[in-house]
């Protein structure tokens, strides 16, 4: 029995004519396939105003949400409008966004009453964005006769309580996908399952973290054994470089799950870094596709694709970064130092993007998101208060404005000399490298560097390592 997960994301569902084009995609697949399961995002922009509808709440401003509330009816009546016809449905599902929308609206006038915003009210708002979308797009499937309905993933994918960034609980979603959504498969149904969102045992609403609807998909996809797992997007696949930064990025029609991991992991948003780890244990064939130029193949991403004789294939960028640097002659004397730094670092629960380690000096550096910064700092300076006192440690201190670019590809492993072409071709146009490490699967090489070079390091790398490894 063959078994397609079809994942629309928010700018492939962010409009009439955008709906209209993944309702065909839909219906021309529904003829290939046995199973097929949709997975969908909010509308392109919804989750990021529900998000500062919630946020300015808590700031104690009633008048923003309100406003939210307005253009999200009035964005979500157009599709309405435009794609379902004048029957009992067209009613029946404008109802239901007003139904949310004032859901929404209480939510956040309790926020701006209590002055206080907490993850699980964040998780509960920003996931109507997908419920709406869902049921909007399964009436436009039943109104071109596929047999279709929404499902609230609270009722499929279980998860920890870790609201804004839950792990799912495999066992039991894969019990649930089992009572929930077989049966429904069982009947020739097309489920229309949101995304992104996902809920407790005690089914309190939880989100697997911003753009986790990809994630959404590749869960359902090795619960449900399916053959293949496609996210729709609005470029054609995954390309050499975000094409918004490097407008000659081309698509990559076949990627390696390590380099679509590393890819995903250093800033290519176009896949959720954590999407991979169950079509890899599932062994499942993940593709990107456009749903504006569906004929387009996009990016194959399998196991053992021909890898071809390219070193560098993409280059990508994380913004908004700090460097945190524990420096000091006297410190690799001292044991654990290590251990303990990165204790301290998660004991306010930041995550590390990149370490490394200075040659010149005895120091240990890395890099984490600009907020968690101060946190970081302090947490550091008060574990490590001896060996401050002692000179062990001369100081900690951290470098902000920062990025880190990414090459990617699985070549480079057995490509020397790839780390100097990449300095190389920076240093010809005068930027300075700051700091360098190398992914753990060995397909990839990072620059920590100073955020105002970033695009420019980004495209420089493009052209003239790319275009060297043949990629
Ligand atoms: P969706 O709403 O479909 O989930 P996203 O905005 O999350 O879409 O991801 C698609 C975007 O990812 C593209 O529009 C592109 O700007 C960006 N992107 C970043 N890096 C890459 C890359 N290497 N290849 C393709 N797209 C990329
Ligand atoms: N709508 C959610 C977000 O904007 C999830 C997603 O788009 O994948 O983060
Ligand atoms: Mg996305």
């Amino acid at each position: 029995m063959s078994t397609l997960i079809m994942k629309f994301g928010g700018t492939s569902v962010g409009s009439a004519k955008a709906h209209a084009q993944a309702v065909e995609i839909v219906l021309e697949q529904s003829r290939e396939w046995d199973r097929l399961v949709i997975v969908v995002s909010a509308m392109s922009g919804v989750t990021d105003l529900l998000i500062k509808g919630a946020r300015t709440a808590s700031q104690g401003d009633d008048q923003t949400y309100q406003g939210v509330v307005k253009d999200l009816r009035t964005r979500h009546y157009r599709v309405v409008d435009e794609l379902l016809d004048g029957s009992g449905e067209q009613a029946h599902i404008k109802a239901s966004v007003d139904q949310y929308l004032d859901d929404f609206a209480v939510f956040c006038n309790s926020i701006h009453v209590l002055g206080e915003l907490t993850p699980r009210a964040m998780d509960a708002i920003s996931s109507f964005g997908e419920r709406i979308n869902a049921r909007i797009l399964a009436a436009i499937l039943r109104q071109q006769g596929l047999h279709s309905e929404a499902v609230d993933s609270t009722e499929l994918i279980i998860t920890d309580e870790k609201f804004q960034n839950a792990v799912p609980l495999m066992d039991l979603t894969r019990k649930q996908i089992e009572k929930v959504l077989i049966p429904r498969l069982d009947q020739g149904e097309v489920p229309v399952v949101t995304g992104f969102m996902a809920a407790t045992e005690k089914r309190v609403t939880t989100t697997l973290g911003r753009g986790g609807s990809d994630y959404s998909a590749s869960i359902l996809g090795v619960c449900l054994d399916a053959d293949e797992v496609w996210i729709w997007t609005d470029v054609n696949g995954v390309m050499t470089s975000d094409p918004k930064i490097v407008p000659e990025a081309i698509s990559l029609p076949l990627l390696s799950y390590n380099e679509i991991s590393e890819l995903a992991y250093f800033g290519a948003k176009v896949v959720h870094p954590r999407t991979i780890r169950p079509v890899v244990e599932g062994g499942i064939p993940l593709r990107v596709k456009n749903t504006t130029n569906p004929k387009h193949p996009g990016t194959l991403i399998d196991q053992n694709p021909d890898l071809g004789k390219s070193t560098v294939k993409a280059v990508t960028l994380i913004e908004g970064l700090s460097m945190v640097n524990v420096e000091g002659r006297g410190m690799m004397g001292v044991p654990g130092i290590a251990a303990r730094t990165f204790a301290a670092v998660a004991s306010q629960g930041a995550s590390v993007l990149m370490i490394t380690q200075a040659s010149s000096e005895q120091s240990i550096s890395f890099l984490l998101p600009m907020e968690s910064v101060e946190l970081v700092l302090s947490a550091l300076r008060d574990e490590m208060v001896l060996e401050l006192a002692r000179k062990d440690i001369d100081k900690i201190w951290s470098m902000d404005n920062m990025v880190i670019v990414t090459a990617v590809g699985a070549g480079l492993r057995e490509t020397p000399g790839i780390g100097a072409r990449i300095f190389g071709a920076l240093a010809e146009v005068g930027i300075n490298v700051i700091a360098v490490a190398q992914g753990s699967s060995e397909c990839s090489i990072s620059l920590a560097i100073a955020a105002k070079d970033a695009e420019h390091a980004v495209r420089q790398i493009h052209t003239v390592v790319l275009d060297d490894s043949g990629g």
